[in-house]
């Protein structure tokens, strides 16, 4: 055990909780500080890609997700205007390069629920709730983090703080670091169904929908009781309300647009989110550093957020654990920022950006030049391996391995 104060995290969302894991399975003292009274459950990310799911193997916690999760080896692509799929992508082709050939659909309540509960096993970890930090002072040796709970606030001594407290991070705030990039114009409407589509919609668990005027993307989850729900993910229309948004004529006539069906949908959740693409202009300051949505954050067509922000916890608790244990100079913390934020740009920031493009484009030649290069790569099984390479996350793994070697 060390004699330092603890690592603290701020925010006890699934990248606090997992980075929490890692660091006390390694023997670390950590507390978690979590701002609400529970896990929020909202209907946030779900997939999770091959690079996450080794991590997640090292944590012990693999099984669990994948026993709560959906196994999905594939995706398709398709233009909403013909209802004709472009593309079809299968994980499969990966079978050589990782031991998860698929994605798994797992809600991150899920995941942060099983991170939680694991930690409350340890006797070097805690998790508390209804405890919000509110700021920090940090020291040569330590930072003195203000928590605030029902009880008053009270301060505590930390080697390092971890900020994991999401897109409007205090922790980013209080550090003055600039969330650089900007947010998209439109939000993002997230409707959840129980109607059970079957036939070719249900081959598949995760689909994207390339439409000119307005695109979508439709994904399976297990859901809370095992009996799998639907989501759809839609671009809101300029100006459009809340309110509009979320009308019951409205939400029914932008389902069956996409999927035409005899009676209407049973809609059981609906969401609406901004949505930006920014990263933070520095991941570390001092004995503080920045992991998940508050270094960076971004569309969720690909499904990359949550697990690089997973990838970034797991990178942050091998450093700290080196630095802690005295098995490296404290210089090593120095590749946390150098590595994880130029990583994000390449695989996060520009991957995303051009799935959302390629799903908006409005322009007939354009849109035909991007359908035609996705057949191509789907066609070629050298080019569809290395898109999968890419969009799995295990290609931006590698280069950090190779930058370390
Ligand atoms: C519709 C949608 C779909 C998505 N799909 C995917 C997907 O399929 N795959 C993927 O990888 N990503 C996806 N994402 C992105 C993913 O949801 C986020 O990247 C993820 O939630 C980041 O986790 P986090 O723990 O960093 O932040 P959060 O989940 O935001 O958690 C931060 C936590 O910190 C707490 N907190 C805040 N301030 C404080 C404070 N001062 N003190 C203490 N606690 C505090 C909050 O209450 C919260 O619990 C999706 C996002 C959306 C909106």
């Amino acid at each position: 055990m060390q004699s330092e104060p603890p690592i603290v995290i701020a925010g006890g969302g699934p990248v606090g909780v997992v980075t929490a894991l890692a660091l006390a399975q390694q023997d670390l003292e950590v507390q978690v500080f979590e701002a609400e009274a529970r896990v929020n459950d909202s209907p946030r990310a779900a997939t999770t890609h091959a690079a996450t799911l080794e991590m997640l193997e090292s944590l012990g916690i693999v099984e669990e997700v994948m026993r709560r999760g959906l196994i999905e080896p594939k995706f398709r692509i398709w233009d909403r205007t013909n209802r004709e799929i472009i593309a079809e992508f299968d994980f499969g082709l990966l079978k050589n390069d990782t031991r998860y050939p698929y994605v798994v659909q797992c809600e991150q309540h899920k995941l942060a629920d099983i991170a939680v509960n694991r930690l409350r096993a340890l006797p070097n970890a805690t998790v508390e709730f209804s405890a919000r930090v509110t700021s920090f002072v940090q020291h040569g040796d330590r930072v003195d983090v203000d928590v605030e709970t029902r009880a008053g606030t009270r301060r505590v001594a930390a080697s390092y703080l971890i900020g994991a407290d999401g897109g409007r991070s205090t922790v980013r705030k209080a550090l003055d670091i600039e969330f650089e990039g900007y947010t998209h114009p439109e939000r993002f409407l997230v409707l959840t169904t129980t109607h059970g589509f079957s036939g070719v919609l249900a081959e598949c668990s995760r689909n994207y929908y390339s439409d000119p005027d307005e695109w979508a993307a439709l994904f399976k989850v297990a859901g809370d009781d095992g009996k799998g729900r639907w989501r759809v993910l839609f671009p809101t229309r300029p100006n459009e309300t809340d309110e509009r948004a979320f009308d019951e004529a409205a939400i029914q006539e932008r389902l069956q647009k996409f999927f035409p069906k005899p009676g209407s949908y049973p809609v059981v959740h609906r969401n609406i989110y901004h949505v930006h693409q920014r990263v933070a202009a520095s991941f570390r300051r001092g004995r503080v550093f920045l992991a998940g949505d508050s270094a960076h954050v971004n569309n969720p067509l690909g499904g990359l957020g949550l697990n690089f922000g997973i990838h970034d916890g797991m990178e942050l608790s091998s450093l700290l654990a080196h630095v802690i244990r005295k098995e490296s100079s404290p210089q090593i913390l120095e590749f946390y920022d150098r590595f994880r934020r130029p990583l994000n740009v390449e695989y996060v920031q520009q991957q995303t950006v051009a799935n959302k493009k390629r799903l908006e484009e409005k322009d007939p030649a354009a849109r035909a030049k991007h359908h035609a290069d996705l057949r191509a790569t789907a066609a070629d099984p050298a080019a569809h391996r290395a898109y999968l390479l890419r969009a799995s996350l295990i290609d931006s793994v590698r280069k950090r391995q190779v930058a370390a070697a």
